[in-house]
């Protein structure tokens, strides 16, 4: 047994630091990118001085992203990997109970995932989608806070118990749990996003013709009035969303901003502002999200890899003794916390760069639904104006990495070519 947990230790360790110097490789030809940028040629409503302005912003937030990202991973690395298993043979020689000692681990990692972790979490490698819903720019929040827990408690509360009740078997509860706490984080999600919604037909920032138009686009792709609407104070900039589980169960939202308008803060002079059939563009993107099902799907891909190291940790992890850094009487419920410790900040990096690789691919699918059913609006005015707020482009394998949307240059430019072709 020790020469396959020590094998399995080494690989994940493995592609976790490889993974760390492709992603840092990455900032680093983001960085050089930034720098060798000019101003587009295209972007009648941006001054010389702004763009310079805003590039300088991004050259020091591209070279300080380096220093943060890499201090909050190996401090996560060095405390999952050596951290753990010291602090918990430290408990046990001071005769502390497996399940006292267990809780201290679940307490100290949500400590560190709300100091050190905005990016990424120790516990959940792979989050369910919920689009923009859990991005804090602040740390200490009450959400922020309940949803680190959440996802150390989701995880651990169950091993726990059913290693007590199952040992190694214990991994069928501990995967449907994982199945059923995705599921609740989504019912709670889009039962209060459809409680918030103010339909738009009902909202009084839009026009006549707007609602009447897109009333007639939404009768034809299936939709009801109310499961489109406006959300009000979520400062999330101009931006809309759909969320969905089953066909009775979704909902479109824009924000606020984007039907009102959003002031560039670092450029008051410019304001996005879409005028009714470039935001009719906007609806049928997300509709397109809808018809895809995306939501239940990125949902879906995230469950099975969460499962999938889950059953690995119970295998590997759950076996008795044989570990070099533990002795062999340590209670196998530790070993397992560390176990999914060590899994979570070792391939954050790959299972980041194929949900991100799905999510683009889900973008670039509502793209085609928005031209296929409703291509002659003009949604290319959403991503002209989006780089009057972010002119700089990123180079294409940082956005590869990073990016949920592809870049806006290009979704500009291909719906512009569609339209040449099929549009009078
Ligand atoms: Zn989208």
């Amino acid at each position: 047994m020790g020469i396959l947990a020590e094998k399995w230790f080494f690989i994940p360790t493995l592609l976790g630091i490889v993974g760390f110097l492709f992603y840092r490789f990455a900032d680093y030809l983001q960085h050089k990118h930034t720098q060798d940028a000019t101003q587009p040629t295209d972007l009648e409503q941006l001054t010389p001085e702004v763009y310079a302005q805003k590039k300088a912003r991004k050259l020091k937030r591209t070279s300080s992203a380096v220093w943060k990202n890499s201090l909050a991973w190996g401090l996560q690395f060095g405390y999952v990997l050596l951290g753990i298993p010291t602090l918990i043979n430290l408990l046990i020689a001071q005769k502390w109970s497996p399940g006292t000692i267990y809780t201290t681990l679940g307490i100290v990692g949500w400590v560190l995932n709300m100091l050190i972790s905005k990016m990424f979490s120790l516990w959940s490698p792979t989050l369910p989608f919920i689009p923009h819903a859990h991005n804090p720019r602040k740390t200490w929040t009450f959400g922020n806070a309940a949803w680190q827990a959440w996802g150390i408690a989701s995880w651990s509360l169950p091993a726990y118990f059913f290693f007590a009740t199952l040992q190694q078997n214990g991994w069928v509860g501990s995967i449907a749990m994982i199945w059923v706490s995705q599921l609740i984080q989504l019912v709670i999600f889009i039962y209060t996003i459809k409680k918030q919604a103010i339909p738009y037909q009902q909202y009084p920032g839009l026009s006549t013709e707007f609602k009447a138009s897109l009333h007639t686009y939404l009768e034809k792709q299936g939709f009801r009035d109310d499961e489109v609407g406006v959300l009000k104070g979520l400062k999330m900039g101009p931006n809309a969303f759909a969320t969905s589980l089953t066909p009775g169960f979704r909902q479109i939202v824009m924000t606020e901003e984007l039907v009102e308008g959003f002031r560039d803060p670092q450029n008051p002079n410019f304001k996005l502002k879409l005028d009714d059939s470039a935001l009719e563009a906007v609806l049928s993107h997300e509709v397109g999200h809808i018809k895809n099902h995306h939501v239940p799907k990125s949902i879906f891909w995230g469950g099975l890899f969460s499962s999938i190291t889950t059953f690995a940790v119970y295998q590997v992890f759950g076996a008795k003794g044989g570990f070099v850094l533990f002795d062999a009487e340590t209670s196998r419920q530790l070993t397992m916390f560390w176990g999914q410790s060590v899994l979570n900040i070792t391939l954050v990096f790959l299972l980041n760069f194929i949900m991100i690789g799905i999510i683009r691919g889900n973008e670039y699918q509502a793209d085609t639904h928005l031209l296929e059913t409703n291509g002659c609006k003009k949604g290319d005015q959403f991503f002209h104006q989006i780089r009057h707020i972010a002119p700089v482009p990123n180079h294409p394998l940082w956005d590869r990495c990073n990016a949920t949307h592809p870049a806006p240059e290009d979704r500009e430019q291909r719906i512009k070519e569609w339209q040449s072709k099929h549009c009078k």
